[in-house]
C-alpha cells in the first residue's frame, strides 16, 4: 500500500485533545442560531481555529487502539471530498442521468471479489451507514424469509412486510421468532428491537464452558430450531469485538447451514471486522483465521463494515444477501408516482440490471458512499489490502507476545492462549485482550496508559474483572515503530 501520505509519527501520537483544549473548544461553540450569519469565510476560520482542536484524532492517528474504527486511506479520503463536492443522491438507478448506481454496484462487485465471494450469488448488495444498519437489514430479511417459509410449509402465502408481524405469524402458525447466536455484538439486540422481534428474542446457544462460549453448542441449537411454532434466524459472530475470537470454523458453519436449511431458518453472519480476514493467504500462520472466515459463502446474508478495516471514511457499512426477492419484498418503496418512471429498472451496459437502492435498503435519499470504496480498492487492490492486514496482525501478535512474556501482564482469554508457544498467537487477529497481574494496577491500567497520551486503548471486562484491549485497525500501522512505542508505554505504566 502506498504510504507516502502516512502521518509522521510523533505529531499524531497525542491522539486525544487535552482536557483544556476540549473545554476551550466547547466554550467557543455558538450558543444560539444567529439571526444574521457571520458568513462562510469567518465560519471556516471559526471551525479551523476554534472547533477542530476539540476533536480527537482517533481515525487519523496510528496510535489509537480503542474501538475498531480504522482510519481513512489517502485514496478514500480524496474520493470522499468528491462525494461532498458532487453531492450525488444515490437513491434511484438513473442510467441516463448519472453513473452513481453503476459505481455502487461495481464497488460492491469488487468488495465481493476481494472477499472471494462470487458476486453473481450476492444479488442483494448495498452500502449502509454501518454494521448496525446492516444487521437491521439482515434481521429484516431473515424475519421476512422465515415467516414466509413457515407459512409455505403449511401451504399458506403471507408476508411480514405486507401484512405485519401479528397477522403473518398467525397465518404461519408461529408464536415466536428467535435469533440464535453466540457472543453477539450489542447492535444485534438493537437490530432485534428495531425490526419488532424484541431484544429478548436474542438467545445465546454457546457452549457452556467459559473458554468456549463463542462456539455453538450444536445440540442446544438444534433443540431450539426444532421447537414447534418457532421460526429462527441464526447469527454467527465473525469475530467478537472483545476477544477477537471467531464463532465458527468451516465444519461448524457447514453444520449450521444444514440445520438452517432443515428447519427453514435464515443464516446471517455479522462479520463487521472479521470479513477482511478473507484476504489472508492460506498458510499455517493464518490457519485459525482462515478457518474463522471459512464457509461464509454458505450464509444467506452477511454484514461487513467498510469504515473499519477497509479504512474508508465514516460512514460506510456493507450488506450482502443472496435473496434479492426477499430484500425487494421488505424494502420496496411503493407508490411514489414521481419516482415511477425513474425507478424503472433498466439494464445498463453492464450485464446486470441494477436495482434501485431505495428499493433494497433502509433509506430513500442516500450519500454516495460507494466512491471511497471504489477508489481505495482501485488504488491498493487485493495485494494492498492483504499487506495492510498482515501488518495489523503482525503488530497485534507482537503486542500479545510482549504481554505474555511480561511479568506485569496476562494475556486473555487464559484458556485459549496458554497453549504451546507455537500455536499460541495464531488465533490472534487484530484484537489483544489483557490485564495487569496486580489488582491495584489493573484497576487503573487503561486510565494510566491513556494518561501517557502517547496511545489510546479501551477498557473492558473479562471474567468480572477489569481488562484492557488493543484493537489494531489503522492502515498506517508500522510494526516496528508502533511496537516500540507500545512496549515503552506498557513498561512505563507497570513501574
Ligand atoms: C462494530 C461492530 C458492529 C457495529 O458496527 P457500526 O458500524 O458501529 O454500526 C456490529 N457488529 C460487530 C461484530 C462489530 O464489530
Amino acid at each position: 500500500m502506498n504510504t507516502s501520505k502516512q502521518t509522521t509519527p510523533g505529531d499524531l501520537h497525542h491522539v486525544l485533545p487535552s482536557a483544556d483544549a476540549i473545554e476551550s473548544a466547547r466554550s467557543k461553540l455558538l450558543k444560539d442560531l444567529p439571526d444574521v450569519g457571520i458568513g462562510a469565510e469567518k465560519t471556516n476560520a471559526h471551525l479551523q481555529a476554534d472547533l477542530v482542536p476539540g476533536l480527537n484524532r482517533a481515525s487519523e492517528s496510528p496510535s489509537y487502539y480503542g474501538f475498531v474504527i480504522g482510519g481513512a486511506t489517502p485514496a478514500a479520503s480524496f474520493a470522499d471530498e468528491i462525494v461532498t463536492k458532487t453531492d450525488q443522491n444515490v437513491h434511484v438507478h438513473l442510467p441516463k442521468e448519472t453513473i452513481s448506481t453503476d459505481v455502487e454496484d461495481r464497488a460492491l462487485t469488487m468488495v465481493c471479489q476481494l472477499l472471494d465471494l462470487a458476486p453473481d450469488n450476492w444479488t442483494h448488495r448495498i452500502f449502509t451507514t454501518g454494521a448496525t444498519a446492516s444487521n437491521i437489514l439482515g434481521l429484516a430479511c431473515g424475519r421476512e424469509f422465515v415467516v414466509e417459509e413457515a407459512a409455505r410449509r403449511r401451504s399458506q402465502r403471507i408476508s411480514v412486510a405486507e401484512h405485519g408481524i401479528p397477522q403473518a405469524m398467525k397465518a404461519a402458525g408461529l408464536d415466536r421468532i428467535q435469533v440464535l447466536t453466540t457472543v453477539p455484538h450489542s447492535s444485534l439486540r438493537k437490530a432485534a428491537a428495531v425490526v419488532g422481534l424484541g431484544r429478548q428474542c436474542v438467545v445465546e446457544v454457546g457452549c457452556y464452558s467459559e473458554s468456549e462460549t463463542h462456539r455453538f453448542d450444536m445440540h442446544a441449537l438444534e433443540l431450539r430450531l426444532s421447537e414447534p411454532s418457532s421460526a429462527s434466524i441464526v447469527v454467527v459472530s465473525c469475530a467478537e469485538v472483545n476477544t477477537g475470537l471467531f464463532a465458527t470454523d468451516f465444519a461448524a458453519l457447514q453444520q449450521i447451514r444444514q440445520l438452517c436449511t432443515k428447519y427453514g431458518a435464515w443464516l446471517h453472519v455479522d462479520a463487521a471486522f472479521g470479513l477482511l480476514a478473507r484476504v489472508l493467504p492460506q498458510t499455517e500462520e493464518y490457519h485459525l483465521l482462515n478457518e474463522g472466515v471459512a464457509g461464509l459463502e454458505l450464509a444467506d446474508s452477511i454484514t461487513g463494515d467498510a469504515h473499519k478495516l477497509l479504512n474508508v471514511p465514516y460512514d460506510c457499512g456493507i450488506f450482502l444477501s443472496k435473496h434479492l426477492e426477499v430484500g425487494l419484498g421488505v424494502f420496496h418503496n411503493p407508490n411514489a408516482a414521481y419516482l415511477n418512471t425513474a425507478s424503472t429498472e433498466t439494464t445498463t451496459s453492464a450485464d446486470r440490471t441494477i436495482p434501485s437502492p431505495l428499493n433494497m435498503g433502509l433509506e430513500n435519499s442516500r450519500r454516495f458512499r460507494a466512491l471511497p470504496v471504489y477508489a481505495t480498492l482501485t488504488a491498493y487492490g487485493r495485494e494492498g489490502y492483504r499487506e495492510m492486514l498482515e501488518r495489523q496482525i503482525r503488530l497485534s501478535r507482537g503486542i500479545a507476545n510482549f504481554i505474555s512474556e511480561s511479568e506485569h501482564y496476562d494475556l486473555l482469554p487464559e484458556a485459549h492462549r496458554k497453549t504451546t508457544t507455537d500455536v499460541r498467537f495464531r488465533q490472534i487477529y487484530i484484537v489483544v485482550l489483557f490485564r495487569a497481574r496486580g489488582d491495584e494496577l489493573n484497576k487503573v491500567l487503561v486510565q494510566r496508559i491513556n494518561a501517557t497520551r502517547k496511545l489510546y486503548i479501551s477498557g473492558t471486562q473479562w471474567n468480572g474483572k477489569p481488562a484492557a484491549r488493543f484493537a489494531v485497525a489503522n492502515w498506517q500501522v508500522n510494526v516496528e515503530r508502533d511496537l516500540k512505542l507500545i512496549k515503552e508505554v506498557l513498561l512505563e505504566v507497570s513501574h
